[in-house]
């Protein structure tokens, strides 16, 4: 007889519910991470490209960093994500989430920037918005009025939000330093190590489907990857597992004209990866 057989009925039975349970509660997890999208399936930015065998590794030239892997987007709403649950368990989104960002950084003193500054460049927009556009830092204009890029370069952002078929309610706008760096100069790295934090909270709180970091200093910052711009430009990447596209700073836009075309080939770039995951703008972009 063996050791199966000298187990009672009613051992076995129970058994046998235990493991019916289980099943029924793994069906529900294997449910619930689908709907967040953890289980999705993978929509890669280089779609519909018919299937080639694979190549050998590409080993990259002397001197230059590997490619990072190609980004993958997720098919669902991030914000109701398991994971994001699990990076930051209960902590408010949107408005209300912002608002925490807004108060814990108060009068700001942590770095010699409040010295010269005239105002707090907290960031405006749609706190709810699925994609968030980052620059270096505020200028002249944007330090007497307390907005982010309401000068020149501003009004070449707004044009190149607009012609994405957004308006600039309908996104959110914010750099990476919330002082202005005296005459404009570049920011310095105890001054990002003392406003960085506030800008991963914002991201955190909007929890944006895209970003789109504007210029070398932003998108070096924020990817930590000193390849020049014309390098990083283009290409997805992410930053805190948010697909994040670097692209041309509207002011560098502004001395070179004729880098507009590459600039646009990225923004249309955000607007096709983001109709992967059924996200497009309430207006029709522009040709
Ligand atoms: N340039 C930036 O990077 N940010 C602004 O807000 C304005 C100009």
């Amino acid at each position: 007889m063996g050791a199966e057989d000298e187990r009672t009925t009613e051992e076995t039975a129970g058994e046998r519910e235990e493991l019916r349970t289980l099943v029924a509660q793994l069906r529900t997890n294997i449910a619930a991470r689908g709907r967040s999208g953890l289980l999705g399936v993978a929509v890669t930015m280089t779609a519909s490209a018919p299937k080639k065998p694979a190549a050998p590794a590409a080993v990259p030239p002397p001197g230059r960093p590997p490619s990072p892997p190609p980004v993958t987007m997720k098919p669902t709403e991030p914000q109701e994500s398991q994971e994001d649950e699990e990076r930051a368990p209960g902590a408010p989104r949107g408005a209300a989430g912002l608002q925490l960002v807004r108060e814990e950084l108060g009068d700001c003193k942590r770095c010699k920037l409040c010295t010269t500054r005239t105002n707090i460049v907290f960031g405006v927009g749609n706190p709810d918005s699925h994609l968030v556009f980052v620059g270096e830092a505020p200028g002249a204009d944007e330090d007497a009025q307390g907005e982010p890029f309401v000068g020149k370069a501003g009004q070449l952002l707004t044009k190149m939000i607009e012609a994405m078929g957004y308006a600039r309610g309908d996104v959110y706008i914010c750099n990476v330093l919330k002082c202005r760096p005296p005459g404009n100069r570049n920011p310095e790295p105890d001054e990002v190590a003392s406003c960085e934090p506030f800008l991963k909270k914002q991201l955190g709180a909007i929890r944006p489907r895209m970003i789109v970091a504007l210029g070398k200093f932003a998108v070096q910052c924020l990817l930590r990857d000193d390849s020049p711009i014309s390098r990083l430009r283009g290409n997805l990447r992410t930053y805190e597992g948010i697909p994040l596209m670097p692209t041309f700073h509207p002011a560098y836009l502004l001395r070179d004209p004729s880098k507009k075309k590459l600039a646009w080939d990225d923004l249309k770039a955000v607007n096709a990866a983001l109709a992967q995951v059924g996200i497009s703008p309430p207006r029709p972009p522009a040709a």
